[in-house]
C-alpha cells in the first residue's frame, strides 16, 4: 500500500489516537468528547504537534476548540452567501460562481486534515451543507459557459482523489476549448506530503498547452519540513506551479515574527506567497479572526523592506462579490500639483515629481 493511503487509513482522528502524540488537554478532551463534528489529521501532520503546548499552532489548526460553540460574528449560511449559491443563475451544486471568467469547481468534501478555521467548515467539517458532486454535470456546466477560462478545482481537498481520477478531470477540463489554466487547492504538500507519488506525478507532469497551478496553505514556518519541501519540488518538475494562500489565523500567526519566517521559509521552498487571507467570517470560527487591519500591517511591519518582493503576498478578504485586496495606506502620505510624498516602511520620507497627465 501506497504511504499516502495508509496515512490516511490510519488519521489520527480519536482520542486515544490522539494520545500517542501528545499530552491531550482537558480543554481538547472536552471539546473532542462533546462536539459533534469531523475531525482529524495525518500521523505525519499530528507527529509535528508540540506534544505539551495545547497552543501549538498544528494543535490548533487540527484539534475542536469548545470556542467553536461559539458563534458572535460568523454569517449563518455562510457557504450559500459566499458563493452565491441563492442568485438567480442556476448552476450545479459543484460550480461556485463570483466572478464572470472563472469559477471553483468543487469535486470532494473530503480533506486529510480537517483544518478549524476552514470557511468551508459548513460542508466539510459540520456537514451541515450537503452538496451534490455530480462531476458530469458540473463538466457539462464549462463546456456550455465559452466565457469560462480559468477553473479552481477545490473540495475538500481534490489531492485525496485517486490519480485516476484526478487524471480524469485534468483530462476533461483540457477538451474544453475555452479553458485556459486549470487551478488546484490542496493542502496536501502540508499534512500529507507523500501524497505527491511518481503516479501522481505521471499525471500532472509534461508540457501541456493549457498549465496547471497548484496553491496550497502553509500557515505557519512549523508546517515547513524536509518532506513539505520535497513534495513541494516535486510538483515543480512536472511543470506544476506551486504558490501558497495562507490565512490570517489569530495566536498563530499573527505576530511579525512568525509571519515574516513564514513568508521566508516559503521561498526557501520554493514556493511562492500568494495571497494571504482574512480569516473569513464563517460560523463557529470567531476565535481565529483578528481585525480586518492585521494583515496589512503584518505585510508593512514583516515583510516589507525585510525580505525579496517575491515573499509578499497579497492580502486579501474573500466575500461574495470577490476578493478585496487591502494596502497599508501609509504610502502616499500627500500630493499635490507638483509632487507626491512617499513613506517607506521604516516611517521615512521622500518625494517624486507629480507628473501631469
Ligand atoms: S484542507 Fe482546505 S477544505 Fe479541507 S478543511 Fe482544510 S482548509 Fe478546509
Amino acid at each position: 500500500m501506497e504511504t499516502w493511503v495508509s496515512e490516511l487509513r490510519n488519521m489520527v482522528n480519536t482520542l486515544e489516537r490522539l494520545r500517542e502524540f501528545i499530552r491531550v488537554s482537558p480543554e481538547e478532551e472536552a471539546a473532542i468528547s462533546t462536539l459533534k463534528t469531523k475531525w482529524g489529521t495525518t500521523p505525519y501532520f499530528a507527529s509535528l504537534m508540540d506534544p505539551d503546548d495545547p497552543n501549538c499552532p498544528i494543535r490548533r489548526q487540527v484539534i475542536p476548540s469548545l470556542k467553536e460553540k461559539e458563534n458572535r460574528y460568523g454569517i449563518p449560511n455562510y457557504l450559500v452567501w459566499k458563493e452565491n449559491r441563492a442568485t438567480e443563475e442556476v448552476r450545479p451544486d459543484c460550480i461556485a460562481r463570483q466572478y464572470h471568467d472563472r469559477i471553483a469547481f468543487t469535486v470532494t468534501d473530503t480533506c486529510a486534515n480537517y483544518c478549524r478555521h476552514c470557511f468551508r467548515k459548513e460542508l466539510v467539517v459540520d456537514r451541515d451543507l450537503q452538496l451534490r458532486f455530480d462531476w458530469e454535470e458540473g463538466l457539462e456546466w464549462i463546456r456550455e459557459h465559452e466565457e469560462i477560462r480559468d477553473v479552481l478545482v477545490t473540495g475538500g481537498d481534490p489531492f485525496i482523489l485517486p490519480d485516476e481520477r484526478i487524471g480524469y478531470i485534468i483530462t476533461r477540463l483540457r477538451e474544453i476549448p475555452h479553458i485556459e489554466m486549470i487551478r488546484f487547492g490542496t493542502r496536501t504538500p502540508v499534512v500529507l506530503p507523500d501524497r505527491i507519488t511518481e503516479g501522481l506525478k505521471n499525471v500532472l507532469k509534461g508540457y501541456h498547452r493549457i498549465p496547471l497551478w497548484v496553491n496550497t496553505q502553509f500557515n505557519h514556518p512549523k508546517e515547513i519540513t524536509e518532506k513539505s519541501a520535497r513534495a513541494v519540488y516535486e510538483l515543480l518538475t512536472c511543470g506544476v506551479n506551486v504558490g501558497n494562500q495562507a490565512v490570517l489565523l489569530k495566536g498563530i500567526n499573527d505576530d511579525v515574527e512568525t509571519f515574516r519566517k513564514l513568508h521566508q521559509k516559503l521561498l526557501s521552498i520554493r514556493v511562492r506567497p500568494y495571497y494571504v487571507f482574512y480569516c473569513e467570517p464563517a460560523p463557529g470560527i470567531d476565535h481565529f479572526r483578528t481585525p480586518v487591519e492585521k494583515g496589512a500591517e503584518l505585510i508593512r511591519d514583516g515583510i516589507r523592506g525585510f525580505t525579496t518582493g517575491l515573499a509578499q503576498p497579497m492580502y486579501v478578504i474573500a466575500t461574495n462579490i470577490g476578493k478585496i485586496p487591502l494596502m497599508p495606506d501609509y504610502y502616499i502620505m500627500e500630493k499635490n500639483e507638483t509632487e507626491y510624498t512617499l513613506r517607506n516602511y521604516e516611517g521615512r520620507y521622500t518625494k517624486i515629481p507629480n507628473i501631469p497627465e
